[in-house]
């Protein structure tokens, strides 16, 4: 395969990284995170929830308030790129979202809540759409051409690695709590 190939068909245009799934794949990773997430967060006090582990960095209420919002940022996207011709997709600072959406003071549960009606039905779109479909374009300010499959596998690993993040947080929440009794 020509390097051009490798980088037209698979590189990610948000991240540069070579996000390797098929869609079959993609759909059923994300239709599986709400209930990866409720899990994680079973029996973990909403007081830990909102625990910062260094002064700065995101707590899982943080993250979950994130994902929350990464889900109506892909979501609109989604709909733009499905329903509209080479649409125009406007970027978004995380940081600044998290800072004056005062991210630091939000209920778990209600982003949980949130993040997973949003999920449910965005994956129900993802399952209704023709193989054609995955190859519609938009045109990220920032990235250039990207299309509805390089957006969806870009956001597969979004997730995974935020799970990745709130596992070991919950990890060190219980460490810290042991190390007390
Ligand atoms: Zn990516």
């Amino acid at each position: 395969m020509s390097a051009k190939t490798l980088n037209s068909a698979q590189s990610c245009p948000m991240c540069k990284k070579h996000h390797r799934f098929r869609p079959f794949e993609a759909i059923k990773l994300q239709a599986n995170t709400p209930r990866r997430l409720a899990r994680l967060l079973q029996r973990v006090a909403p007081a830990r929830l909102k625990k910062q582990p260094q002064p700065g960095k995101w707590s899982i209420a943080e993250i979950l308030h994130h994902l929350a919002d990464c889900e109506i940022v892909y979501g609109f996207r989604s709909r733009l790129i499905l329903a509209e011709e080479k649409p125009r997709l406007t970027p978004f600072d995380q940081d600044i979202w998290a800072a004056n959406l005062k991210y630091a003071q939000t209920d778990a549960r209600l982003s949980l809540d949130t993040f997973t009606s949003l999920r449910r039905q965005n994956v129900a779109i993802m399952r209704r759409l023709a193989p054609a479909d995955w190859d519609r374009r938009g045109d990220h300010a920032e990235y250039g051409p990207i299309t509805y499959r390089q957006m969806v596998y870009h956001f597969v690993d979004h997730d995974q690695g935020h799970l990745a993040q709130i596992a070991r947080l919950r990890g060190q929440l219980q460490e810290k709590k042991s190390m007390r009794a």
